[in-house]
C-alpha cells in the first residue's frame, strides 16, 4: 500500500511523488528534500578539486546543514543515506581535517626553528603557524580543538623567546659581562610575566632566572 514518508498516510489511492512524498506533502517538502539531496552531492563532489584547507572546511559545513534539513525526514525512498549518520562522518572529516592541518603547521614550525639562525626568525616561524592554524577558526563551529593547540604553540614559542635570552645571559655571564648577564637576565624574567602563556606554568624557569638576578646583585 502507498505510504507517504512525511505524513506516514496511507492508502491505496495515494499518489506519491518523490522520495515516497504523497502529493498533499511534495509543495511544502518535496524541494526541500531535492536541495539538500542535490546538495550533498554537490559538495561531495567540489571536495575532491579542492585543496585549499578552508574552502574545504566550508564546505564541509554546508554538507552538514544539507544533512540537518533532512533529518526530520530520517532515511527516505530514494535517499542512500541515513541523513544523521552522514551528518556524523562528516563531522569526524571535519575534526580530521583540522587536527592535519595543526600536526602540519606545527610540524613545520619545529622543522623551520631547527633550521632558521637568528632568535627572531625562529619566534616568527612559530608565530605564523600560529597565525594559519587560527584563520580555520572562522571556518568551524567548535574552535576547541584549534584554541588548545593555539595555546600549546604559543607556551611553545615563549619557551623559546626565554630561552633565547638566558642563553645570552649565560654567556654574557660566561664573558665576565656581569652588568650585561644581569641586564638580559632581567629582560628574561620580563619575557616570562608579558607572555600569554600562565605564569604558573612557569615557576621552574622563574626560579632559575630570580637566581641568577640575585646571584649578579639583584635588581638595580
Ligand atoms: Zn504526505
Amino acid at each position: 500500500m502507498p505510504t507517504c514518508s512525511v505524513c506516514h498516510k496511507t492508502n491505496q489511492f495515494l499518489r506519491i511523488e518523490a522520495f515516497g512524498v504523497c502529493s498533499d506533502c511534495y509543495p511544502e517538502h518535496g524541494p526541500v528534500i531535492r536541495d539538500a539531496v542535490a546538495g550533498i552531492v554537490q559538495e561531495a563532489e567540489y571536495r575532491v578539486g579542492v585543496k585549499r584547507t578552508d574552502l574545504q572546511l566550508d564546505s564541509v559545513a554546508r554538507s552538514i546543514a544539507h544533512c540537518e534539513a533532512l533529518r526530520r525526514y530520517g532515511v527516505l525512498p530514494g535517499v542512500d543515506v541515513d541523513p544523521g549518520i552522514l551528518a556524523g562522518e562528516l563531522e569526524a572529516a571535519r575534526t580530521a581535517i583540522i587536527e592535519d592541518v595543526i600536526r602540519a603547521q606545527w610540524f613545520a614550525a619545529r622543522e623551520r626553528v631547527k633550521d632558521l639562525r637568528g632568535g627572531g626568525d625562529k619566534l616568527n616561524a612559530y608565530t605564523s603557524a600560529i597565525e594559519r592554524i587560527q584563520a580555520l577558526m572562522a571556518h568551524v563551529d567548535d574552535v576547541g580543538l584549534i584554541e588548545k593547540a593555539v595555546m600549546v604553540m604559543r607556551a611553545e614559542r615563549d619557551k623559546l623567546a626565554f630561552d633565547q635570552l638566558f642563553d645570552r645571559a649565560e654567556l654574557a655571564e660566561a664573558k665576565g659581562q656581569r652588568a650585561k648577564a644581569r641586564d638580559l637576565y632581567i629582560e628574561a624574567a620580563f619575557s616570562l610575566a608579558k607572555d600569554v602563556t600562565p605564569d604558573e606554568f612557569q615557576q621552574d624557569l622563574r626560579a632559575k632566572v630570580e637566581a641568577k638576578i640575585n646571584q649578579l646583585g639583584g635588581r638595580p
